[in-house]
């Protein structure tokens, strides 16, 4: 039998699109193939879960366009789902005269894209947060959290309902033509389809390369480390907290994160992987590191952000490093509260100059849709993008 549309990934933007081709179109033969056992298992289980409102992103971008509506449909579907969701807020603190002037360009930027934000001076914001620390900041009333491992499985069930053919387990290794229709080489037999959808995260480079695609854009794994507090400490935080981001990065800085279960994360920090799936330091692929060390995008890239990179990867070895700059936000932080929790690790492209890919990077051919950089806010956004997905498949039929 030949597949409509086989979706490669089972993460949530995977999930979201077979969920927005099977809403477009009941009657469509769709597959959806992840090689781990469960969904979910990569990105979409290790970030953290939070819903943005679309303040930091350049204002015409995917990323504005997608997060603000996204993340509304996101509480949407949360709320229809019984899936644990609340709109806490967030605040974006500048700890220092410095840092306000970025404050202000933030402020701006969130207002271009439509998005409620309005100014705590610190008598603001100790009501909000009594233990944080700042000279001003942004509170924005739209942002959450939820449990996006939670959504990735109730989309996976809702895809059963409707008949989508699930293939966990299932790792796609090459990519033959037949005719007009693709045949997907798997480690569990052959899938034949026409048209094909790469949702690979942080393999989506190489899935593009089987597909005979050269993509305009490498994935940089980049892992992001998080401590949890000790239960007697979650209390110093009531909902979300953030810095005033680097402009040169395209990461929000360690944050402190009161998470759906009530636990508070202290994190990510943004330390390059030394393997695509290298959630641990020892977790090492040699051929990862030659690329590391070949590639001229990455060398330009080592340049430009050692400095930047040094001071993670000090701060990644030594938890006094992370401790003293989670505390410049929460000065009643300390080392006995931070226990080490699971990483996650970010699939950020990086494009052959050496430059990080700032937007979500979608590519299409006659038979293939590749999603080529799918960074925070996707998860928040991945009902939109899914929907964004289904319309390029459909203006293809
Ligand atoms: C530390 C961290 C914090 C984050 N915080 C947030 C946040 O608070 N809010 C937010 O909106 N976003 C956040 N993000 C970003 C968000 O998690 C991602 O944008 C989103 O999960 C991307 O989903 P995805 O489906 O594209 O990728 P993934 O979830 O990585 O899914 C890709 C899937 O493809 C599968 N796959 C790969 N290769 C193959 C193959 N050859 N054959 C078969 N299957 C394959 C993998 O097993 C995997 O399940 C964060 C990310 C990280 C890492």
């Amino acid at each position: 039998m030949t597949n409509d549309v086989a979706i490669i990934g089972g993460g949530i933007v995977g999930l979201a699109t077979a969920h927005a081709l099977i809403e477009q179109q009941p009657d469509r033969r769709i597959t959806v193939l992840d090689k781990e056992r469960h969904w979910g298992a990569h990105q979409t289980g290790h970030n953290s879960g939070v819903i943005h409102s679309g303040l930091y992103y350049p204002p015409g971008s995917a990323k504005a366009r997608f997060a603000r509506a996204g993340g509304e449909a996101m509480y949407r579907f949360c709320t229809d789902h019984g899936i644990p969701v609340r709109r806490t807020g967030k605040v974006v603190v500048a700890t220092s005269i410095d840092q306000l002037p970025r404050l202000a360009e933030l402020q701006r930027r969130g207002t271009a894209n439509g998005v409620q934000v309005s100014e705590l001076d610190q008598i603001g914001l100790r009501e909000r947060e009594p233990h944080v620390r700042g000279v001003r900041a942004l509170l924005v009333p739209d942002a959450g959290i939820t449990d996006f491992a939670a959504v990735s499985e109730r989309l996976a069930e809702l895809l059963a309902e409707r008949g989508v053919d699930l293939r966990p387990a299932t790792e796609l290794l090459g990519v033959r033509r037949d005719g007009s229709d693709l045949v997907l080489l798997t480690d569990r037999g052959e899938v034949r389809t026409r048209r094909a959808v790469n949702c690979a995260g942080l393999h989506s480079d190489a899935v593009a390369e089987l597909a005979g695609t050269t993509p305009p854009a490498r994935v940089l794994p980049f892992r992001g480390e998080y401590y949890e507090t000790t239960s007697f400490s979650r209390d110093l935080v009531n909902a979300l907290v953030y810095p005033v981001p680097d402009p040169a990065f395209p990461f929000l800085g360690v944050h402190l994160t009161r998470m759906i279960d009530g636990s508070l994360h202290v994190g990510p920090n943004a330390v390059p992987a030394l393997s695509r799936e290298g959630y641990r330091w020892g977790s090492i692929s040699p051929s990862h590191l030659q690329r590391l060390a070949t590639d001229p995008g990455l060398r330009v890239l080592a340049k430009k952000y050692w400095r930047t990179g040094a001071t993670e990867i000090a701060r990644s070895a030594l938890k006094p490093l992370f401790l003293r700059a989670a505390r410049t936000l929460l000065p009643d932080l300390r080392g006995h509260h931070l226990l080490r929790a699971e990483a996650g690790v970010r699939a950020q492209a990086v494009t052959p100059d050496g430059t990080l890919v700032d937007d979500f990077l979608v590519v299409e051919d006659e038979n293939w849709v590749h999603v080529l950089n799918a960074p925070s806010p996707a998860a928040t956004a991945s009902l939109l993008i899914g929907k964004d997905i289904a319309a390029r498949l459909r203006s293809r039929d």
